[in-house]
């Protein structure tokens, strides 16, 4: 056994590790961030909420406003050693929650659906723990980033100058997963999630009387071609395929609602995804040249813009070993098989300067998959990721 995993041991008889009265009242707390769900960016709320819950446990520093409404609480041992970050996102999501909880979203058309809520329960189940057993060496960070959605916010939090205070030499994090089994997690080295980016085309023509379409230019014809072209370029297939690519058409519309104009304008959305940096890249390239050419041959203006921008993300050999440590002291059993996860993931950017490394925690197989109208996080899972978390701050900072 080597010596991190007999720190981890460590804490198998330490019954206080999670105390239940933690865990019912961040169940209740978890309920109070479901009720009231805000956006990628105007997470105003739920920062006041966070940083209400981390003042108790007596942090050293609580950074605010980081890359927006981001907040992080540092717990230093005031040692040399590693800084170890934990992460979590405060984020909801623009869709109607279908729930007769009584704790379901009192904002119409917003609603917690990706669990956010519950894995900022569980990181402030870790607060409460670090407010009793301070890191004895480097530091704790807390970190709770903004906009997480729409793949703006961990490039934000690293932007902003404070970061440099608390950058971390390793970052962890978790995703609840419907799907896997509870009591099941997945975590391997390597890609853990996809690489994903928006791209909305704008197409423009001139309009003209639907009675004399030959006086406009309508881009109908490039709007129908591009769909199957855009779609071909990006079949999906297995994951595991180092080639992995998927174009998926996420929307698109003509003109007016009107029988009197021939179009002038059409938009196409699409969602880019490739298991890796590189192949988006070359994806990238196909699919503007493949508009460039229907632009072309129907004399249309085009304009190409990029949203949502996320990197893949890797799992760091050292990160992942310390998550492995931790899982296997809580009895969790881990699968390492279906990676990465099509759906992408911004924790990725804390890769650029820390050992980063997540893994997927089950929500059961029965339950809803994440952003449906009615997934609701299991609070059944705080405790024990709360605990997954706690052995990892004993392995590194112990
Ligand atoms: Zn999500
Ligand atoms: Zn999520």
């Amino acid at each position: 056994m080597n010596l991190l995993t007999r720190i981890a041991m460590d804490l198998t008889d330490d019954m206080q590790m999670v105390p239940d009265r933690d865990v019912a009242e961040m169940t209740e707390w978890r309920w109070q961030l479901h009720r009231h769900p805000e956006l990628s960016g105007q997470e105003v709320e739920t920062a006041n909420r966070v940083i209400a819950m981390l003042s108790p446990t007596q942090p050293d520093e609580i950074l605010t406003g980081l890359g927006g409404h981001g907040v992080a609480a540092v717990y230093d041992s005031a040692n040399a050693g590693t800084t170890l970050m934990l992460r979590c996102e405060l984020d909801a999501l623009p869709i109607q929650e279908i729930s007769s909880r009584p704790y379901r979203s009192t904002v119409p058309g917003k609603a917690h659906l990706c669990g956010h809520d519950g894995h900022m329960a569980i990181l402030a189940t870790v607060a409460r723990w670090l407010g009793r057993n301070r890191p004895r060496q480097g530091r704790v960070i807390l970190m709770f980033q903004p906009a997480e959605e729409d793949g703006s916010g961990a490039a934000k939090v690293i932007a902003d100058p404070r970061f440099a205070k608390i950058r971390p030499d390793v970052a962890l994090a978790l995703h609840n997963y419907p799907g896997l089994a509870r009591g099941m997690a997945m975590l391997a080295e390597g890609p853990m999630n996809c690489a994903s980016r928006g791209m909305k085309i704008i197409l423009t023509g001139r309009t003209a009387h639907a009675s004399q379409p030959e006086h406009g230019i309508s881009p109908a014809n490039a709007l129908a071609e591009l769909i199957p072209r855009l779609t071909a370029l990006g079949t999906g297939g297995a994951v595991s395929d180092p080639d992995f690519s998927l174009v998926t058409i996420t929307h698109a519309s003509m003109g007016e609602q009107a029988f009197g104009i021939a179009p002038g304008e059409a938009q196409i959305w699409a969602t880019l995804r490739t298991r890796q940096d590189s192949g988006m890249d070359r994806l990238v390239t196909e699919a503007s040249r493949a508009v460039a050419d229907a632009a072309r041959e129907s004399t249309l203006e085009f304009a190409i813009s990029w949203h949502d921008v996320f990197q893949h993300c890797e799992n760091d050999p050292e990160a992942t070993e310390i998550l492995r440590n931790a899982l296997l002291a809580e009895d969790i059993a881990i699968r390492a098989d279906g990676l990465p996860m099509r759906a992408s993931e911004d924790f990725g950017r804390f890769g650029g300067g820390a050992r980063a490394a997540m893994f997927l925690l089950g929500a059961g197989q029965d339950v809803a998959s994440l952003h449906n109208p009615d997934y609701d996080f299991p609070d059944a899972l705080i405790a024990p990721a709360a605990r997954v978390f706690i052995r990892c701050v004993a392995q590194v900072t112990g």
